[in-house]
């Protein structure tokens, strides 16, 4: 007998895997947005902040300062830093430990954000992301992925927000973690935002080919929509 078996059409299923850039200021939500399209799309997703991160965990615990290149070019130098799916989500393997959660700490990131700035660090973690992104099929989030790291990536957002909007949604994210007070997270995160944005090299700014998604007044669902309709539509 012949049945009739009905399977969901999964677009995706049909499109060429594609490399994806998800670009922006803290707290404009692309940690989350970024997960959830991956997720929706069968992607693998990479946080590029958590490298900058554990290049900072590792130099604060060894008293190096963010000046100091000959210090952090020795850290890099035996540094192994993998991404490894688990139970608890992708978790940072930084030199067989899992970091995931001890650079989350508002002094690691802001000593984060200083070792961003070093020509050495930056160069380092270029090579680290370029080595993921061997296969496609995978959405990177950072600052410069759609300028410096991946100009050439398939389709690249820079997702903002409003000052303010960002500040109270970083300080909903942290607030049972760390205790700090909502100015305290909207001063560190001006304070970033500016180190970020003016720093000579690869600072944050969008691509010129990127789509600009003002996530203000939209939810997450909403936001995640909206990429998804660009990334289905064809682009000239
Ligand atoms: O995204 P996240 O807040 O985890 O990033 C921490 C810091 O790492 C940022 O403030 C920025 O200085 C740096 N960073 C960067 N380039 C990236 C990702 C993060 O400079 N691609």
């Amino acid at each position: 007998m012949l049945t009739a078996l009905w399977v969901e059409p999964h677009w995706n299923l049909f499109m060429k895997p594609l490399l994806i850039t998800i670009d922006g200021p803290a707290g404009a939500g692309k940690t989350t947005v970024s997960r959830i399209l991956a997720d929706r799309l069968a992607y693998r997703y990479i946080d590029t902040g958590a490298l900058y991160r554990a290049v900072a965990l590792l130099a604060h615990r060894r008293g190096i300062s963010a000046q100091d290149d000959a210090g952090l070019a020795l850290l890099c130098r035996d540094l192994t830093l993998t991404f490894v799916r688990g139970p608890n989500g992708v978790r940072l393997i930084c030199n067989e430990e899992d970091v995931s959660d001890p650079i989350r700490q508002p002094d690691i990131t802001m000593l984060a954000s200083a070792v961003s700035a070093r020509p050495l660090v930056r160069l380092f973690l270029l090579e680290v992301q370029r080595r993921l992104a061997k296969e496609k099929g995978v959405v990177f989030e950072g600052r410069d992925m759609g300028t410096e790291v991946f100009p050439e990536a398939d389709i690249k957002f820079f997702l903002d927000a409003a000052s303010d909007t960002r500040a109270v949604r970083r300080h909903r994210e942290l607030d049972n973690d760390t205790g700090q007070s909502l100015d305290a997270v909207r001063q560190d995160m001006q304070r970033r935002d500016h180190a970020d944005s003016t720093r000579t090299l690869a600072p944050l700014r969008p691509a010129a080919d990127a789509i600009i998604i003002d996530s203000t007044n939209m939810d997450i669902e909403q936001v995640v929509d909206t990429l998804l309709g660009h990334i289905g539509e064809p682009r000239a």
